[in-house]
């Protein structure tokens, strides 16, 4: 079966996000990393070729370097990449991303495409709906298991009392969670592949879209303001007995008069 994996590259999650003067991510204050969730995208799609044979594809929307981040995602196992790159993407909005995917995705031959929830950085959670409705795709999100048959992808969507069952025909557009399993770690052999596999860099005109409606030109959203998260103070770590720890807490919010 023939996979598409979108990955981001996000700054480093360890690390602390910096802002220019536009309010946009200092990409150069941190080294890029794929985004956490989509490397869990990228085991499902591991797994599911393991077990079914196929080809994995990687899609990303990002400044030219990103292919060295797409690598680290090919390290794992995935087969070629395709890099839509373009000086009039900066600034773009996620309308505009989810518009420039569909239509990358559109020049790909493909059964399934898989993507994270939410990235480290935007945090906005709209791309895949947005790609998945430009393409007409079924959409299955929020999922914490996926399985294929012929013709076929169920997932189980989580909710906080247990999960659905959706079944749909593909080719069809999965949303995954953490809960599909650890991303695994590259192997040397990995890394050592992933150096010769391809990755396709492709710009706005290769895809026919007009930089002036799909570009920073274009966004449909403005970052007015940022500020820093506020300090969560100090942590006090209690451990022991079940029976000294409730007392400790106990006194503890007594002291600082929460009960
Ligand atoms: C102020 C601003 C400046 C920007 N500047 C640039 C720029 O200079 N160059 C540029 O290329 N883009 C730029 N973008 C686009 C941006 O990086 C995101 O791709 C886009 O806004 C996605 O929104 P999100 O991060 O909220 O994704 P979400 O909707 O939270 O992402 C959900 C999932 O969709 C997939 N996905 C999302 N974005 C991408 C992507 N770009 N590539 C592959 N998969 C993806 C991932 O699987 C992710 O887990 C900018 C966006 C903003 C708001």
């Amino acid at each position: 079966m023939r996979i598409v994996v979108l990955v981001k590259p996000v700054p480093d999650t360890t690390g602390a996000e910096r802002l220019g003067d536009d309010l946009r991510l200092d990409r150069a204050a941190s080294p890029p990393i794929v985004n956490p969730n989509d490397e869990y995208a990228v085991e499902q799609a591991l797994r599911l070729v393991e077990a079914h044979g196929g080809e994995i594809t990687l899609l990303t929307m990002a400044p030219p370097a990103a292919t060295e981040t797409m690598r680290k995602a090919l390290a794992m196992g995935a087969h070629g990449g395709v890099l839509v790159a373009d000086e009039a993407l900066a600034g773009a909005c996620a309308l505009a991303t989810a518009k420039v995917l569909a239509a990358a995705l559109a020049t790909l031959e493909f059964d399934l495409v898989l993507a994270g929830a939410m990235s480290a950085d935007g945090g906005g959670g709209v791309v895949a709906s947005g790609i998945a409705t430009l393409r007409g795709l079924p959409y299955l999100s929020y999922a914490g298991a996926v399985e294929v048959d012929p013709g076929r992808v169920r997932i189980h969507r989580l909710h906080a009392t247990g999960y659905t069952v959706l079944e749909a025909p593909l080719p069809a557009f999965v949303v995954v969670t953490q809960m599909v399993g650890e991303p695994r770690y590259a192997s040397l052999k990995g890394i050592m592949a992933a150096r010769g596999r391809q990755i396709r860099t492709i710009s706005l005109a290769d895809l026919g879209l007009d930089p002036a409606a799909v570009g920073g030109a274009a966004a449909t959203t403005r970052v007015l303001a940022a500020r820093p998260p506020a300090d969560r103070g100090t942590t006090r770590m209690v451990r022991g007995a079940p029976v000294d720890l409730a007392r400790e807490i106990v006194d503890l919010l007594d002291d600082r008069r929460f009960i």
